[in-house]
């Protein structure tokens, strides 16, 4: 046995046996990896005693903060109980105390909740239950779907159906079902060549063309709601939800809203679909569902969906759907712990402040020679580089402009993630003033020293 310290053998076990997600090993393995060995509030330890501030959530999940003792208590409360149970046909009290309160938060309407894993699950859970429910209801030819360019609703295949990201999407498009795309409101690089002051909305004018020619094999638009995330924190203006709520009513089609990253205050208000103060048929909900702390997602639908699959066992009406760990007891009782936390420390009031403290720093950034565009929605925060200013031009993305502003920023003890050319900035609520002023602070830096 060779004499290794036990971090030059994680490294070498990390790149022998580990495959990362989105992640090109042929880089990773020329690189020295961080690795994590705890966490606390904001700021996690790598192997070496470093530490860094979770400016990314753990991949915008983290709420509350990491070994957050209220969480932590629940889900040990939970395991000296049952760590899992099955959900096909039989029930658990921390799923049912979850689902009620699920149903009480969200925005009045939404009566059901169906469990599964992750984001992904979610919303291939909705696709299904969408067609379905036209199946259900007779409509045989509605078994179509319309979702948004730039839009991104997981990695399993009818997610990927509805994703609108090519550098993710392209590769499997031969497998995937109909999809309408209609333009993303991105009005920084609006598809439509309008300028917000004036455009009336006229991207909403293209999706009822799409609606209009095709209402009858259409089952339900899918989108994220205000902040397209993967996308690029692509950042909705003000009512393009509530007019795609009134295209989607008008033409009788279901509308599936993906709140898989901005649900639980991500936004400033407890749900994104509270902005404009619609109602989806379905909503989706995971990432920060129970302060990032395990697998879980809910998909969350009306009675009127629900009732469609109601009738005789030989009717063939069931929905046909569910994982092994669907509603585990653990993930639930975490769940229930985060929306405890909500009311207790009053998260949304005391966020406001914070939002206003990223709003104010931000504004600095857009002196920089490389920053396009600065964005804010709640507690999300984007910085879009650009080679060129004045014509937008994007950096070309083999250059890995975000990567390596990500890499300097470690030097400052600061952990962010780009979305290509997009660096972004979305840390646990719990943040405090100090830290905050450190990771945007710091951000700039990088971006400074990277671009120049
Ligand atoms: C992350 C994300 C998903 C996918 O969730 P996973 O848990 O990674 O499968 C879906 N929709 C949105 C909007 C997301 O941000």
């Amino acid at each position: 046995m060779e004499n290794k310290t036990r971090k030059e053998q994680l490294e070498v076990w990390d790149k022998t046996y580990l495959w990362h997600p989105f992640t090109q090993m042929q880089d990773y393995l020329k690189e020295s990896p961080l690795i994590i060995e705890e966490g606390s509030g904001t700021l996690l330890k790598d192997i070496d005693g470093k530490e860094y501030i979770d400016g990314i959530s753990s991949m915008w999940c983290n709420l509350h903060g990491h070994r957050r003792k209220e969480i932590d208590d629940a889900i040990k409360g939970q395991l000296a109980k049952v760590a899992h149970t099955t959900l096909l046909g039989l029930s658990n009290i921390p799923s049912i105390e979850l689902a009620r309160k699920l149903i009480e938060v969200t925005p009045k309407g939404l009566e059901k909740v169906f469990y599964s894993d992750n984001g992904s699950t979610a919303n291939e859970v909705a696709l299904k239950m969408a067609f379905q429910y036209w199946q259900n209801k007779g409509y045989k030819d509605k078994t179509e779907f319309v979702a948004l360019q730039h839009g991104y609703h997981g990695d399993t295949i009818g997610t990927m159906s509805v994703g609108g990201i090519h550098l993710f999407h392209g590769a499997f498009r031969p497998l995937y079902f109909k999809t309408h795309f209609a333009p993303s409101p991105y009005c920084y690089r609006c598809p439509l060549g309008e300028e917000r002051k004036d455009c009336a909305l006229k991207c909403l004018g293209k999706l009822e063309n799409i609606l209009q020619g095709n209402s009858h094999r259409i089952a339900a638009l899918i989108m994220e709601p205000l902040v397209q995330g993967a996308g690029g924190m692509i950042m909705h203006p003000r009512g393009y939800l509530s007019g795609v709520r009134t295209l989607c009513k008008k033409y009788n089609i279901l509308l599936i809203v993906d709140e898989v990253l901005t649900g639980f205050g991500r936004t400033g208000k407890m749900f994104a679909c509270l902005h404009e103060d619609i109602v989806p048929d379905i909503m989706t909900l995971s990432k920060g569902i129970n302060g990032g702390y395990m697998p879980l997602a809910a998909t969350l639908t009306t009675q009127e969906i629900y009732h469609a699959f109601l009738g005789e066992f030989s009717s063939l009406k069931t929905f046909f759907h569910g994982h092994t760990y669907t509603g585990n007891p653990l993930a639930c009782s975490a769940a229930l712990a985060s929306l405890e936390l909500f009311e207790k420390d009053r998260i949304l009031e005391n966020l406001e402040t914070k939002i206003n403290q990223v709003c104010n720093i931000l504004k600095t950034f857009e002196s920089l020679k490389h920053v396009g565009n600065v964005r804010q929605c709640g507690f999300i925060a984007a910085i879009e580089l650009v080679k060129d200013k004045t014509t937008k031009e994007p950096y070309p993305w083999e250059e890995r402009i975000g990567v390596k502003v990500c890499i300097e920023a470690r030097k400052y003890g600061v952990l962010i993630r780009p979305l290509g050319h997009i660096i972004i900035i979305m840390p646990p609520f719990i943040i405090k003033p100090h830290e905050l002023d450190t990771l945007i602070g710091s951000t700039y830096k990088s971006i400074q020293a990277i671009t120049g």
